[in-house]
């Protein structure tokens, strides 16, 4: 038995070495039995192989396009509102629910600059805000809560309507003269005199660049799924 163990365990050896499974596990410390120290690196935030067309648009539809030629700019004309709100109101009316596309809250029934899609823009369906057939049918409707006749939007509210208008130009081809205020299209003052609709119609997106900061930002915003604070 020991003789026959003598010829198998150099066998076993060279085994080993063959299949490369040799001792590498080396401590440095000595083979304490103190655990070893992880000096590991802090890892830069992970950014999952996306397009940058989808990471451009997070709000991009999971399905269907509808052919957008306009976006239209309105305000809630009240101090305090959200998606529900306005659903609720707006089937009152008799509608199919909320007319806009998107709604950007004040923080007052929404978070301050907080960008939702409603289901029209998920299901890439026609407006009921505009009052013109044709803005209805291929304009895109963003709705801020607030007053602008009264007072200013948030600069967190301004900021998200000037990102979203940003890339839905990109996204649809759609220039800044056919972004336009809801007065524009039909008598109303809606968005109000204090809407900066100019500077938010030039609102473009930067070419998009992988794996900058706007990058991981963007992919953020495309894992929450829609909110922009
Ligand atoms: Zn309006």
């Amino acid at each position: 038995m020991r003789r026959h163990l003598q010829l198998i365990l150099p066998l076993f050896v060279l085994a080993g070495l063959i299949a490369g499974c040799g001792p590498k596990a080396v401590r440095s410390d000595g083979g304490s039995s103190r655990p070893l120290v992880q000096r590991t690196p802090i890892a830069p935030p992970v950014i999952k192989a996306q397009k940058p067309a989808e990471l451009a648009n997070p709000w991009k539809p999971e399905k269907g396009k509808r052919d957008w030629r306009h976006i239209v700019i309105h305000h809630t004309a009240s101090s305090r509102d959200s998606v529900d709100s306005i659903n609720q109101a707006h089937l009152k009316r008799g509608w199919e629910g909320v007319g806009y596309h998107f709604v950007i809250g004040n923080g007052n029934g929404m978070a301050d600059g907080e960008i939702e899609p409603t289901f029209r823009w998920k299901t890439q369906m026609h407006g009921a805000h505009a009052g013109n057939e044709e803005y209805n049918q291929h304009g895109i409707g963003i709705c801020l809560v607030g007053n602008f006749e009264d007072t200013h939007p948030s600069a967190a509210q301004l900021a998200a309507v000037k990102r979203l208008v940003g890339v839905l130009k990109t996204q649809y081809e759609i220039k800044s003269a056919n972004v336009v205020g809801h007065k524009t299209v039909k008598s109303t003052a809606c968005p109000g005199k204090h809407f900066p609709l100019t500077e938010v119609s030039q609102s473009e997106v930067l070419p998009f660049v992988v794996g900058g900061a706007d990058a991981t930002e963007l992919h953020l915003l495309a894992a929450e799924g829609s909110q922009v604070r």
